[in-house]
């Protein structure tokens, strides 16, 4: 951790005001901040915001690369187990230095020398049901880069219970699929997959759909984040990398969802309603 992150307001990328931007942040955030792209205010929530991700592998290792470089504040990820050969074809916050090493710590180190303004927490483990809670507590926004569809789904009712937004990324072969679910008002990923989806352990997938899935992940963030842009709440993009073909469907939701049905807009005093 550094001494500017510890700075930082642990969530606050709702509401105005804060610490502006430092010299050295408006040149090192200078391409990404003009017309297009974030304004300084925007680069600012950035800064003051708290993302937590679970996995940091395929997916959420470019998203949270790209978070970090991005600029946002406060980094947490959960990541258990050591780092094998096989996850080289796609981990990209590891290296073969790292081989046989403990991925949290990896992972860790490898964001922090991206960016020594960002302050990253790693967790070595996959949270359980209460430190899911705990932890979508503690952040502006989840974004779920997790193998299993259990493991999605706690982070899905994890998010819907504090109301945090969700971001949901998904892979298979060379297939990504990313959902954007603003909870207690577009479909939860329990909405969309009523049933569980059949899993196999050791699915097949290739780095290149796990980066591009990850980067849109982190796009998805940064917008929501930032306050900049138009962001995709309520849908799912399907990107079938095999035959090159993207789409986007409109998602609805299941008003008897097990997950988010009995849950009723946030007031407009809400935390999540300031943020919009
Ligand atoms: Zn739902």
């Amino acid at each position: 951790m550094n001494v500017m992150g510890e700075q930082n307001q642990e969530r606050g990328s709702s509401g105005m005001g804060g610490p502006p931007l430092t010299d050295e942040e408006r040149t090192r955030y200078q391409r990404q901040l003009g017309p297009g792209v974030l304004t300084e205010e925007g680069q600012a929530r950035l800064k003051r915001s708290t993302v937590f991700i679970s996995r940091v592998g395929g997916m959420g290792g470019p998203a949270a690369l790209a978070l970090a470089m991005a600029g946002v504040g406060r980094i947490i990820f959960a990541h258990g187990g050591r780092l094998e050969l096989a996850d080289l074809n796609r981990q990209v916050l590891g290296s073969e230095q790292g081989l046989g090493k403990p991925r949290a710590a990896e992972f860790a180190a490898c964001l922090r020398q991206k960016n020594r303004l960002v302050t990253v927490e790693a967790i070595d483990r996959e949270p359980d049901d209460a430190e899911a809670v705990a932890l979508a507590g503690r952040a502006d926004l989840v974004i779920s880069a997790a193998p299993t569809f259990a493991e999605r789904l706690r982070l899905n009712r994890a998010a819907v219970a504090c109301g945090v937004p969700l971001i949901d990324a998904a892979q298979w072969g060379m297939t990504g699929t990313l959902i954007a679910v603003k909870p207690r008002v577009t479909a939860c990923l329990r909405c969309v997959y009523p049933q569980d989806p059949p899993f196999e352990e050791m699915f097949p997938v290739i780095g290149a759909i796990s980066g591009a899935v990850g980067s849109l992940a982190a796009l998805e963030a940064i917008k929501i984040l930032s306050g900049v842009g138009q962001s995709t709440f309520g849908s799912l993009l399907l990107i079938d990398g095999y035959r090159g073909h993207e789409s986007r469907m409109q998602l609805q939701r299941n008003p008897t969802c097990p997950c988010c049905s009995s849950l009723q807009r946030f007031s407009p005093m809400s935390r999540e309603a300031s943020r919009d």
